[in-house]
């Protein structure tokens, strides 16, 4: 050992009573392998080494012994009990963690945690802590004062030596440290452990094969919730929606707090969305189990949504995977079918037809916000793009047509023409009132496999 470091050990322990792991941390970063109680007891040791042939040759009086017993060292006791008979054990706390360190401590604090942990189920976790600033400042006092700097830091020995002993409380599971299941927090200043369950995110796409339903679920206006006449005290605008058919199940199977719905945009409520359905992710707040079985749950929101909704789940994910959801989904293209009723009714030839097409197709729509929308969105000008336009069906009162376009656009819009809104407008080119009856989406496009790179020359 270097000298100097031992010189720094002895001036510590003359001067600071403190405990092995509390003199072990301030030379943390030196020596890998060993704990910080390993390294205290090896240095007061050789301290205590040194200290005894400084004795014997009558180079210190015995009362320097007395700053080296901790109540966590024992084996000092031992060996001066040969010239000290009387000897005893310090019940000085240590001067540096009030004796949080100790082992003893450390296994209740543990314990305390691992209680609380017991209705949790999880695989992964990790603790944290928040330190008196007291116990941090006369740490940094010390560590100034003697020059040490190989020092690690008092919370993350704390961390990791509860760490350690809850892992070994806890068959399989493992300490992560970027995404845990659990987070376990020591408030030492409110002596309060806190348990914090991560959320679970399932990747899914739905269906709703009946009009009427919204995405989420919507409460009532004039009550906001709390149930009124108005809303038949249900305290919902809507009776059902897509979130609580897929969400309850979940939240009853994780027995968890709360839970949030992320779309990748979202329909009318009046309109379907049909085909492979549309992308989601289901944020499961605060579960407190986390082993479920999608196929089960599927099954289970399937029964009871009696054919309105439809789910497929494609595993679990992450929110980095919302915050793509929710960022892609304006260029994400959608296929929507539309049933539309011409007032008063037109004949559409050939030639109007192909006329029609040739201005939707591949072209830019200038759309500026609807009205049924301008009071939540900011009034703007946007462009979107057309790509597909086809008629599927024909007759003077109604025609039902299929559009491929990019997210964003308002198709009742791009038919209505939202009183010059937007242009061009199926109105427009037909000279007469269109109208959306009847909307489906039938595609919500992944980006890979999305059609705005091809160009579908078919219209019939
Ligand atoms: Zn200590
Ligand atoms: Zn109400």
């Amino acid at each position: 050992m270097d000298s100097k470091i031992l010189e720094k050990v002895e001036k510590v322990i003359t001067d600071i009573h403190c405990c092995n792991a509390c003199l072990g941390r301030q030379f943390g970063n030196l020596l890998s392998g060993l704990t910080n109680y390993s390294r205290g007891i090896a240095l007061k040791i050789i301290v205590l080494m040194e200290w005894e042939h400084r004795y014997r040759i009558q180079d210190v009086k015995a009362t320097i012994f007395s700053s080296l017993l901790s109540k966590d060292f024992d084996i000092g006791i031992k060996s001066l009990q040969r010239h000290f008979p009387d000897v005893i054990s310090s019940s000085k706390p240590c001067d540096i963690c009030h004796d949080l360190l100790l082992a003893d401590n450390l296994d209740q604090l543990t314990q305390k945690a691992f209680i609380s942990l017991k209705e949790y189920e999880y695989s992964t976790f990790l603790v944290g802590s928040i330190f008196p600033p007291v116990i941090l400042d006369s740490e940094d006092n010390i560590r100034s004062s003697y020059n040490l700097e190989f020092g690690e830091s008092i919370k993350a020995e704390f961390n990791r030596e509860i760490g350690k002993r809850l892992q070994s409380l806890v068959p399989n599971v493992i300490v992560e440290f970027k995404a845990p299941d659990i987070v376990v927090t020591y408030d030492l200043i409110e002596d309060k452990v806190l348990i914090k369950s991560n959320p679970l995110f399932i990747l899914g796409r739905y269906r709703k094969l009946e009009r009427g339903i919204p995405q989420s679920r919507w409460f009532c206006r004039k009550c906001r919730g709390k149930g009124c006449e108005r809303c038949n005290f249900t305290g919902k605008m809507y009776q059902d929606s897509v979130e609580e058919f897929i969400s309850e199940p979940f939240l009853l199977a994780t027995n968890a707090s709360s839970s949030k719905f992320h779309g990748a945009g979202r329909e009318d409520i009046d309109a379907r969305m049909v085909g492979t359905g549309r992308p989601f992710v289901l944020e499961i707040s605060e579960p407190r189990i986390r082993n479920v079985n999608l196929d089960q749950l599927k099954i289970q929101i399937e029964e009871k949504a009696l054919g309105k909704v439809e789910v497929e789940f494609k595993g679990f994910t992450n929110r980095a995977k919302v915050r793509e959801l929710k960022t892609r989904s304006t260029k994400t293209a959608k296929a929507y079918r539309a049933q539309i009723s011409l007032n008063p009714p037109i004949e559409i030839t050939e030639t109007l037809k192909k006329g029609i097409i040739k201005n939707f197709q591949e072209s830019i729509i200038k759309q500026r916000t609807p009205h049924r929308v301008v009071h939540r969105r900011a009034d703007k000008i946007r462009d979107r793009r057309v790509i597909t336009f086809r008629f599927e069906h024909i007759s003077p009162q109604e025609i039902t047509v299929f559009i491929l376009c990019e997210g964003g656009l308002y198709v009742k819009e791009l038919i209505s023409g939202d009183e010059g809104r937007t242009t061009p407008s199926l109105s427009m080119l037909l000279n007469t009132q269109a109208i959306v009856t009847k909307l489906d989406v039938i595609e919500v496009l992944e980006p890979s496999n999305s059609l705005l790179s091809t160009n579908p020359a078919q219209s019939d």
